[in-house]
């Protein structure tokens, strides 16, 4: 009988990372030894784990390169693919905010007009303005995006914070929520049922017949 792995795609290191590999283990999935590698396998389940930078997770999800996988939500929605959204983790928790200088009269989201922000999510941001009615031009940089003020490249930034301190740290204050973000476990489209709701049980009661509950979707 051949035995189609799942495979699921996980950060390969970053924030996500301790947290999706702990989940796993929750389920009672065994990994093998993987340091340093992209790929490994479970010793006890017929799964192969994929380890990726978080921002390509949602495309290797929808193109079913791996069938399921674990991201934030604010990386899902900026990449906007096609992909079911199985369960939220609990885990990852921050949120993307609009961030200003500390001395900035900030008013409400009418500051923002004619003004330009700097952020990683143009999607998102495009997405608030446009919700919000604001016209504002957007400028897309890869990361410091929390300097951008300070060196006269944007009026205000959007940025993922969680404590605040870095915003702090840079002379800036938190003025709007764009998104409340944290770790969702996402799958193909296509997946069949069954699997996606085996999925389901498992994480969402790890220690209880978890074993029977993986095995059955392949056996
Ligand atoms: P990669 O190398 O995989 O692209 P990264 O540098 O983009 O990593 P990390 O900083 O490791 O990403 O963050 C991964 C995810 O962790 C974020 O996309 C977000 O969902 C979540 N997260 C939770 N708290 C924070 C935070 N304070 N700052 C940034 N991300 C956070
Ligand atoms: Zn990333």
């Amino acid at each position: 009988m051949t035995v189609n792995k799942l495979k699921i795609a996980i950060q390969k290191s970053g924030r996500l990372y301790d947290e999706s590999v702990k989940l796993l283990k929750d389920c009672g999935i065994d990994l093998k030894n993987g340091v340093n590698k992209l790929k490994t396998e479970s010793d006890n389940f017929p799964m192969e784990i994929y380890f990726l930078r978080d921002d390509d997770i949602p495309q290797y999800v929808e193109d079913a390169v791996a069938d399921v996988g674990i991201v934030g939500e604010n990386v899902l929605y900026e990449k906007n693919k096609k992909v079911d959204i199985v369960e939220h983790l609990g885990f990852g928790k921050c949120r993307l905010s609009v961030a200003v200088g500390r001395s900035e009269q900030y008013d409400g989201v009418g500051y923002l007009n004619g003004k330009r922000i700097a952020t990683t999510y143009p999607l998102l941001v495009q997405q608030f303005l446009e919700k919000n009615k604001v016209m504002a031009e957007i400028h897309e940089i890869s990361g410091s995006v929390e300097i951008a003020p300070g060196i006269g490249l944007a009026h205000a930034i959007v940025d993922l914070v969680s404590s605040g301190s870095t915003l702090l740290a840079n002379g800036l204050k938190e003025v709007e929520t764009v998104l409340q973000s944290q770790a969702v476990l996402i799958r193909t489209g296509g997946l069949m049922r069954v699997s996606s709701r085996s999925w389901i049980n498992s994480f969402s009661y790890p220690g209880r017949k978890k074993k029977r509950v993986i095995i059955n979707i392949y056996c």
